[in-house]
């Protein structure tokens, strides 16, 4: 068997749309034979490696409100889709009103990979590995995407479908995604486990998110994601029954963590076996939990 050491990117067209509407008509016509890219981190390792064969890359990079970073205090944070991740990490205001966004996307790959990587390029490219996917699904993130019949709003809860496969159909692109302003007194952790502490991914990676919530019988909601446990990333809804029903305690702590382990469906792959996955995602989901259940904790001793 003889080993290609050093593999090329096949051919293929640069395509540079100069409006919305442009790119969605063209990716639309071209449907088998078009992708739209961002950092192009994902896309052009997948052309290298064979994964992928596109005959025509589209440029979505430069388009209306692609690069915008707004933040506003009634309506939250919008990332347009080419805002790489060292720009969210080092936004002021992601850092204060959604520092585990800023958490997630610094525990991705290098601070140079980050300056090309972009938050839509991870959620578009729809690993159940990928490290931002865990904060934007428990920050509520609303996908804006363009299609041939123009912009749309699309959960981010219901886009997942299955390991690369999203709800996008022909000529559909995103352009920014939307976070609501998050609940007062929330905090959250992202905890990943991978081979290296640099450019590798998750062999698990565990987000969790906690505040005051006096309509629940706890006083606290607590949410946890789970990444690289299953086909796609897993929101753990019974954690969150599990942790508003009943007291914050260490012991409810450990239940809520084991129900996590119970929830994920992992596989063997070179990173790691499915036993040792499953089994990690309960260890690193009581950590997850205990820490952000420490941090409300020092939050109400210090405003009460
Ligand atoms: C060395 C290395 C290390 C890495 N380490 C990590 C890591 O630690 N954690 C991690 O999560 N990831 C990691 N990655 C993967 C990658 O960097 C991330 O997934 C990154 O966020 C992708 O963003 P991008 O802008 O480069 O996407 P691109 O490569 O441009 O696109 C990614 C996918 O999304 C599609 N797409 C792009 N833009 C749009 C759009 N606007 N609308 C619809 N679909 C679109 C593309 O067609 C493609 O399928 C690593 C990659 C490399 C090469």
């Amino acid at each position: 068997m003889s080993i290609n050491t050093h593999p090329a990117l096949p051919e293929f067209e640069y395509y540079r749309p100069a409006t919305l509407v442009e790119a969605s008509e063209f990716l639309a016509s071209h449907s088998a034979e078009a992708r739209p890219f961002l950092g192009g981190t994902d896309v052009f390792v997948r052309m290298r490696d064979g994964f992928m064969t596109p005959k025509f890359l589209v440029d979505v990079k430069n388009l209306d409100g692609t690069n915008d970073l707004r933040f506003d205090p009634q309506a939250g944070l919008t990332i347009g889709a080419a805002v790489n991740m060292n720009r969210v990490a080092a936004s002021p205001e992601v850092q204060a009103h959604y520092p585990l966004l800023a958490e997630a996307c610094q525990s991705v790959a290098s601070y140079q990979l980050r300056t090309r990587a972009t938050i839509v390029g991870n959620l578009c490219n729809a690993s159940p590995a990928g490290d931002t996917l865990g904060a934007c699904l428990l920050f509520d993130g609303v996908l804006q995407v363009h299609g041939v019949n123009g912009l749309r709003q699309e959960p981010l809860s219901t886009f997942f479908l299955g390991p690369g496969k999203t709800t996008l159909k022909p000529g559909d692109f995103v352009t920014a995604i939307h976070f609501p302003i998050p609940p007062k007194g929330c905090q959250g952790t992202y905890l990943k486990l991978g081979r290296n502490k640099l450019s590798d991914l998750s062999i698990v990676g565990v987000t969790a998110l906690g505040y005051p919530d006096l309509k629940l019988p706890s006083g606290y909601r607590f949410r946890l994601a789970l990444a690289s446990v299953a086909p796609v990333p897993l929101v753990v809804a019974e954690v969150e029954t599990c942790l508003g029903k009943q007291a914050v305690t260490p012991e409810t702590l450990r239940e809520a963590a084991r129900l996590a382990g119970e929830a994920c469906a992992p596989i063997d792959d070179v990173r790691g076996s499915a036993r040792y996955r499953k089994q990690m995602a309960k260890n690193l989901s009581a950590k997850a939990l205990n820490e952000v259940w420490e941090k409300i904790k020092r939050v109400g001793l210090k405003a009460g």
